[in-house]
């Protein structure tokens, strides 16, 4: 089966169709930069980390750009409340954000642009709305996108303005707000005084951007007028990405974006989990609990993006086992030294390949295709006495190829396992020629590197110090 994802838009799983043949552009929605993200936020941004590595495994050559909101209503507050600058204050949380993203493997975007950076392309898009009429300025300076004046407004979120109640009409200057309030929505906020130092002088005015025409704004900058993919919570579909989609066709005239993927939230006792609702970690708070960063990370991505996860202890248990289970395997099959070749080995990896792909190729479909990476295993597990080195070799390299797309498995322990019995090699040659200074040498260097050895009946073994 080719390549499918669920979109939003069309309600349906469709298959995959780049704009540009071997070429795929993604916009991911970022953080708002004004406090640490929680663990919720990191299963969003580690879908959408998954996603991309596995169109890079297919071998599409990815650009990928996720935004900083780094000016809003939140980051304002916060930033007076501390008493520093508004850069200064965003720029410690996205600091802080981007070790997140590196503790729990994610590969970097090729793009990380801040909203403040990108103010003139901003209003240069309110300025293309306000020429056609879409956009309106109010008495107080403020400017607005007319929701009427966009015949598709509501495909995306499956509301329709003409369905709205007599008198429900009107504006929304806020950027978060309910279906239930589907209105005009903001595009330029004239100054207040709350905004204290915040604000721009600009062809629109004194004032600031809306959170809304910031994505629209910077994904064309970077992936032009339409681009293949577009992420983020599910939360964020409405109005956030309503709106981008309304401002952003109705400047261009061009179909915004083909497929709008949206995972589900990460729950606590199955509400959302929200700083708002005080029922969050952060990262930290694991990493302190002694939660290794590995387990975090397949907790976070083993269930389909679109099923909601319960967040508990248990599944960052379950999570170390699975890994651990995966460890072990790795280990043993370095200690495969024999010649010999098992007759068909190569099906068998294959076979597991065509599982994990075909599930992965079908909206992501992660717990299946893991399933077919554990059964691989413990297919290999018992064949073990007949495999050689060679054998053993490839079945390696098939886990690196898993992890290129999951990014938990950690090898180090292993290259160190390598090096460490290549020097055991090198020391019993030493020994076999007498050469007992060198093996010496060999030993000491290796108990410098936190490694004793034991010279046993079954050869020499090893054990780390610490
Ligand atoms: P924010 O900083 O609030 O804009 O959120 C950043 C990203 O995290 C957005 O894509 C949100 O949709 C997503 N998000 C927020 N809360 C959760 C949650 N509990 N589970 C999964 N994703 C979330
Ligand atoms: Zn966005």
């Amino acid at each position: 089966m080719g390549l499918s994802f669920y979109n939003t838009l069309s309600k349906s799983k469709e298959s995959f169709q780049s704009i540009e043949e071997g070429k795929i552009k993604v916009y991911t929605c970022g953080p708002t930069v004004y406090n640490y993200v929680h663990i919720g936020n990191l299963r969003t941004f580690l879908f959408e980390d998954l996603l991309i590595r596995y169109l890079k495994y297919l071998s599409y050559q990815v650009t990928h750009v996720m935004n900083l909101t780094d000016v809003d209503d939140k980051t304002i507050r916060g930033a007076k409340e501390k008493g520093q600058a508004l850069k200064e204050y965003t720029l410690f949380y996205s600091e802080a954000f981007f070790r997140d993203l590196k503790t729990l493997n994610a590969l970097p975007a090729d793009f990380y642009p801040a909203a403040t950076n990108h103010i003139k392309e901003m209003v240069d898009l309110i300025k293309i709305l306000l020429n056609k009429a879409i956009a309106y300025q109010t008495e107080d300076g403020s400017i607005y996108f007319s929701i009427r004046k966009f015949k598709d407004y509501g495909a995306l979120s499956g509301m329709k303005p003409d369905n709205l109640l007599d008198g429900a009409s009107g504006r929304v200057s806020n950027d978060e707000y309910s279906k239930e309030e589907m209105k005009d929505f903001v595009l330029w906020k004239a100054y207040d005084l709350e905004d204290g130092d915040v604000f721009w002088e600009t062809e629109l005015g004194k004032g600031r951007p809306g959170w809304h025409i910031e994505c629209s704004a910077m994904s064309m900058k970077y992936l032009g007028e339409s681009f293949d993919i577009h992420c983020g919570g599910i939360d964020n579909a409405f109005p956030h990405h309503e709106n981008e989609i309304a401002q952003s066709e109705a400047a261009t005239g061009k179909k915004f974006v083909h497929y709008w993927l949206h995972s589900a939230f990460l729950n606590v006792n199955s509400e959302k989990m929200a700083k708002s609702k005080k029922n969050f970690y952060t990262l930290k708070d694991l990493l302190e609990k002694d939660f290794a960063p590995m387990s975090i990370r397949y907790s976070l991505i083993t269930t389909h993006y679109r099923q909601p996860l319960n967040f508990s202890e248990e599944l960052i248990a379950q999570s170390d086992a699975a890994l651990k289970r995966v460890k072990e395997f790795v280990s043993s099959l370095k200690y495969i030294k024999t010649e010999k070749r098992f007759n068909g080995f190569e099906k068998i990896i294959q076979e597991a390949r065509e599982g994990f792909v075909s599930h992965m190729n079908d909206d992501l479909n992660i717990s299946p295709a893991m399933a077919s990476v554990f059964d691989f295993i413990r297919k290999v597990n018992g064949l073990k006495d007949e495999l050689g080195e060679k054998d053993a070799r490839q079945a390696l390299d098939f886990i690196g190829e898993i992890n290129q797309v999951v990014g938990v498995f950690q090898f180090e322990d292993e290259i160190l396992e390598e090096e460490i019995l290549n020097l055991i090699e090198e020391r019993n040659q030493a020994r076999r020629e007498k050469n007992f200074k060198k093996s010496d040498e060999i030993r000491e260097l290796l108990l410098a590197k936190g490694i004793l050895l034991k010279d046993t009946k079954e050869g020499t073994q090893w054990q780390k110090t610490s």
